[in-house]
């Protein structure tokens, strides 16, 4: 694979790239963030892994830059444990995976296969229920033809919703779903993330798409899709 390292740390980012050149990757080294991020935007890459804290710009601020010009490149990103960030702000900026410094090479190979076949399935169909699309390469989301702008995890949440449509899913499912396999805590911030949805995607368009099911979860209704037969008056 094609592995574009953002390290500035030479010691670590050489025995990365040694250890990943040694296992035939081609590796290429960036040791701060602007040369990152124009890298990153300048070849095609399978992989990103990313610092946080690096000279010039911060490994966020790269990723930003990154999703912002529509550049889906999985990114693992590097945390150190007494860092003034977090892996929620990685994940909520559209990191894939993140790994806390310091970490082993065999864990680190691990996790990059591990998020390459992940990203490697096929890209996935739009999901619609009624006049609510989800396009899950594109990361967008549209009712009635107005597009919604939602947080990586609220996308998360909504998709994993939608692709089981008529079917009761649990707030473990979801969380296991759309938080990333380490997280820890609350299974209650589903709640909170179901909230955020209603008032984004329902409240404020007066739907109610998200049913509660007391004690169990959530469940979202199978429609037909309000646009894909213009008999059925769907162009109105
Ligand atoms: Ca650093």
């Amino acid at each position: 694979m094609r592995v574009l390292l953002v390290e500035d740390e030479r010691a670590l980012a050489e025995t990365v790239r040694e250890g990943l050149a040694g296992e035939g990757h081609s590796v290429r080294v960036a040791h701060d963030g602007p040369s990152g991020l124009a890298a990153a935007l300048g070849a095609e890459h399978d992989v990103i892994v990313l610092d946080i804290m690096l000279p010039g710009l911060s490994g966020y601020r790269v990723l930003q830059a990154l999703r912002a010009r529509q550049v889906w490149t999985p990114v693992l990103m590097l945390t150190a444990k007494d860092g003034e960030y977090d892996e929620a702000d990685a994940f909520d900026l559209g990191a894939d995976d993140y790994l806390t410094k310091p970490f082993s090479f065999v864990v680190l190979t691990a996790r990059l296969r591990a998020l390459l076949r992940r990203v490697a399935a096929p890209r996935p169909v739009v999901l619609t229920i009624g006049d609510l699309r989800l396009d899950p390469a594109e990361h967008r989301v549209e009712r009635a033809g107005q597009q919604i702008v939602l947080t990586p995890r609220e996308f998360g949440v909504l998709e994993f919703l939608m692709r089981n449509a008529g079917r009761v899913v649990t707030k473990h499912e979801i969380l296991r779903a759309a938080w990333d396999p380490h997280y820890e805590g609350d299974v209650n911030v589903v709640e909170v993330y179901v909230g955020y949805l209603r008032r984004k995607i329902d409240a404020q368009f007066g739907r109610d798409s998200i049913d509660t099911v007391r004690g169990v979860g959530y469940r979202m209704p199978v429609l037909p899709d309000a646009y894909a037969d213009p008999v059925g008056g769907g162009a109105g």
